[in-house]
């Protein structure tokens, strides 16, 4: 059995306590790794590499540190599908949803190729005579980057290219419940010619989290993860001085108008709530029916789960996988559950038993006003159905939320849609769109309880958390000009 190490001055070495926890494939159960669960020691020996490193990284030019990012660029096409399929593995996505999330961080590295321009400041020549003005970006220091499990891949390339084209140096700390995909994504990062000490990696769990926010030498903390995580990060990052982002949970509406195309709508939705197992920050798990659309959308969305083919995201022909692990298989029925006892109608119910792995199959279930269901983050292939007979009372519920990461609205009405932009307190929208993932050139950019923060991941965003802007204000003057 493997034991994962420590990257850590440009070698992989032994974390230095004992504890370790299994890394399970959660569709057939086996065993791929032992994660060790560092200790606060290892974090240090981290971040003082990251900041030994720092000088020489942050006079590199700009032009050279991109250099590293397209050679990685290259690499991460090489081995796309080995990739692929190691997400797959550890995290139970089908494998064209893990080329999915690889191909969307891939983007980020290339947009990141883009550093001289992006972090270009700006100069005023004579704001009072003989007086200039400039602001220039300079590297933060060393950063660090915190992640959750669904995404493997793709949530740390939201942050890494662009932290490091930005001249700063980091420490990663990948789920321990998938460690393993960050692992090769670094070493291709080393293969790229990324200096000794520029990007460290510390396996481990809260300990480690922790010790990071509280670590003087840690300038910026980027976060992903459940909201309740979120706003602890946030809290004690700041409180420790630090610049933060942090992104949280969600409970995405999408609201399907009479003027729909139902057929359409029916299969981005079912795409949108079923896809990696319902286990997306922005799947649409509340489906809102306004009029007469009700009873038909609700027979074809009860269809579309119940011919959803479940099974190992490596088998042909599987369109979704597992749950992450058996205890978030239990947290999921156990809901269904809740949502039973507070009055919901199953339409269809996916609490199939299954040899091995921790699978369910699609639920669609009715919900009333009154469930708590309609405010939690059930974060599985659970579709919530509810209905309205007014979509200004919908905008106005949505609204209400705690959460803010996504709404969605299908509808061939411009003036309905053009409203809904326009009125919804949501970040990430999406017309006649099941997943308005933003792509890489765009900021991810949930709101309320989905994020707390100012500045998002990914584009220019990325590289203004990762930068700190210096005015300088000079005089020249003229008397002081020598002739040659
Ligand atoms: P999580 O909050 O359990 O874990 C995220 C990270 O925080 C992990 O690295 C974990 O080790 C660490 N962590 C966990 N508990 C901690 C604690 N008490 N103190 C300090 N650190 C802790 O999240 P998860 O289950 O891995 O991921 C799923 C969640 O992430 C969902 O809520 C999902 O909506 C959210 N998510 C949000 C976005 C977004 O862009 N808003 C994207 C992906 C996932």
């Amino acid at each position: 059995m493997t034991l994962l190490a420590n990257w850590i001055e440009h070698r992989w070495e032994p974390a230095s306590g004992s504890a370790t926890q299994q890394v399970i494939n959660p569709a057939t159960d086996e065993v791929l790794a032992e994660v060790p669960l560092s200790t606060g020691e290892d974090v240090d020996r981290a971040v003082q590499c990251a900041q030994k490193a720092l000088k020489g990284w942050r006079n590199t030019p700009v032009t050279e540190r991109i250099q590293v990012m397209f050679k990685y660029k290259q690499l991460l096409e090489d081995n796309f599908e080995q990739i692929a399929r190691g997400i797959t593995q550890e995290c139970g996505k089908t494998l064209d949803e893990s080329r999915g999330e690889l191909r969307r961080g891939i983007e980020n590295v290339e947009v990141a190729c883009g550093a001289p321009i992006l972090i270009q400041g700006y100069h005023n020549e004579d704001i009072a005579p003989g007086i200039d003005e400039l602001m220039i970006r300079q590297p933060v220091g060393v950063c660090a980057i915190i992640t959750p499990f669904n995404f493997p891949a793709m949530i740390p390339l939201w942050f890494l290219p662009y932290a490091l084209v930005c001249g700063n140096t980091v420490v990663l700390k990948p789920s321990e419940r998938v460690p393993q995909t960050l692992v090769t994504l670094l070493n291709l990062l080393n293969q790229a010619g990324l200096p000794a000490g520029v990007a460290n990696l510390v396996h481990g769990a809260k300990e480690v989290v922790d010790a990071i926010l509280e670590h003087p030498l840690v300038k910026a903390v980027s976060f992903v993860g459940s909201t309740q995580v979120a706003r602890y990060i946030y809290a004690k990052a700041s409180q420790h001085g630090k610049r933060v982002q942090a992104q949280g949970g969600a409970k995405n509406p999408i609201i399907v108008l009479p003027d729909a195309d139902l057929e359409m709508a029916t299969k981005i939705v079912a795409d949108s709530a079923f896809g990696c197992a319902g286990q997306r920050c922005l799947a649409s798990s509340l489906a809102v029916t306004v009029g007469g659309v009700k009873e038909e959308f609700l027979e074809s969305m009860r269809a579309a789960g119940q011919s959803r083919k479940v099974g190992n995201g490596l088998d042909e022909g599987v369109q979704m996988g597992p749950l992450i692990n058996k205890a978030s298989r239990d947290r999921v029925k156990g809901l269904i559950d809740i949502g039973v006892q507070q009055g919901a109608e199953l339409l269809l119910d996916g609490r199939a038993d299954f040899d091995k792995g921790s699978f369910l199959k699609p639920t669609v279930m009715t919900m009333p006003m009154s469930s708590e269901l309609l405010t939690t983050e059930i974060f599985g292939p659970v579709l919530g159905v509810l209905h309205f007979e007014d979509m200004d009372k919908v905008i106005e519920w949505i609204n209400q939320g705690k959460y803010g990461n996504q709404a969605c609205l299908f509808t061939s009405s411009g003036a309905n849609a053009r409203k809904f932009r326009h009125e919804a307190e949501v970040g990430n929208l999406g017309i006649n769109i099941g997943v308005a993932a933003p792509m890489a050139f765009f900021p991810f950019s949930g709101w309320k309880d989905s994020f707390f923060g100012d500045l998002h991941a990914q584009g220019r965003h990325g590289i203004e958390f990762y930068t700190q802007t210096k005015v300088v204000v000079e005089r020249w003057p003229k008397e002081w000009s020598r002739k040659f």
